[in-house]
């Protein structure tokens, strides 16, 4: 989606060497381009019934907040292990090497929330999907999942159709 693409550089050998860093700061920094990424964000899920939109730290919060505010939908954020005050719930996903885990507070979904999960990026999949199963465990029906950019050559679009995900994306 051009006026949202060509806002976003990328950065070679970040954080590690071979690795090119989709860098959406220069996109938020852009009025126009911020605003039309909400705009596109808050469009794609308007025919369901939104309570809450989760974000997945920490880009997620920018986006994922906005678009709450917009649909007048809670904000659930997904935190990385450690940082949540209260009692939480977590799930561990495999990185390349290793795992991570991703938590929620443990009261943070009510039994029939609908949620749509929004993040900046989605390469594997992975994040996505742990932020998924941990939702779903908590009793919410995870109703999409929507980022500004596909790195399709790493599937996780695919990865999170086969969950029955309906995947939105607004840029490769
Ligand atoms: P995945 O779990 O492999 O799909 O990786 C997606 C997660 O890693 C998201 O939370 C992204 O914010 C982050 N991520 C991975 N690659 C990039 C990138 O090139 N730019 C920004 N975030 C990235």
């Amino acid at each position: 989606m051009q006026g949202i693409k060509d806002k976003i550089r990328t950065i070679p050998d970040f954080p590690k060497p071979g690795i090119l860093f989709r860098d959406i700061t220069t996109l938020l920094l852009d009025p126009q381009g911020f605003r039309k990424t909400v705009d596109e964000l808050v469009q794609i899920h308007m025919s369901s019934r939104i309570d809450k939109i989760a974000g997945i730290e920490a880009r997620g919060f920018i986006l994922g907040g906005a678009v709450a505010h917009q649909i007048g939908a809670g904000f659930l954020p997904i935190r990385k292990k450690g940082k949540l005050p209260h009692t939480t719930i977590a799930e561990d996903y495999d990185l390349e090497y290793g795992t991570d885990t991703v938590e929620i507070h443990a009261d943070a979904v009510s039994p029939g929330d609908q949620i749509l999960l929004i993040d900046d990026l989605v390469a594997t999949g992975g994040t996505a999907a742990a932020s998924i199963r941990l939702l779903e465990r908590a009793g919410a029906t995870v109703i999409g999942c929507s980022f500004v950019i596909d790195l399709p050559d790493l599937g996780g679009r695919a990865r999170l159709e086969q969950m029955g995900q309906r995947v939105q994306t607004l840029c490769a």
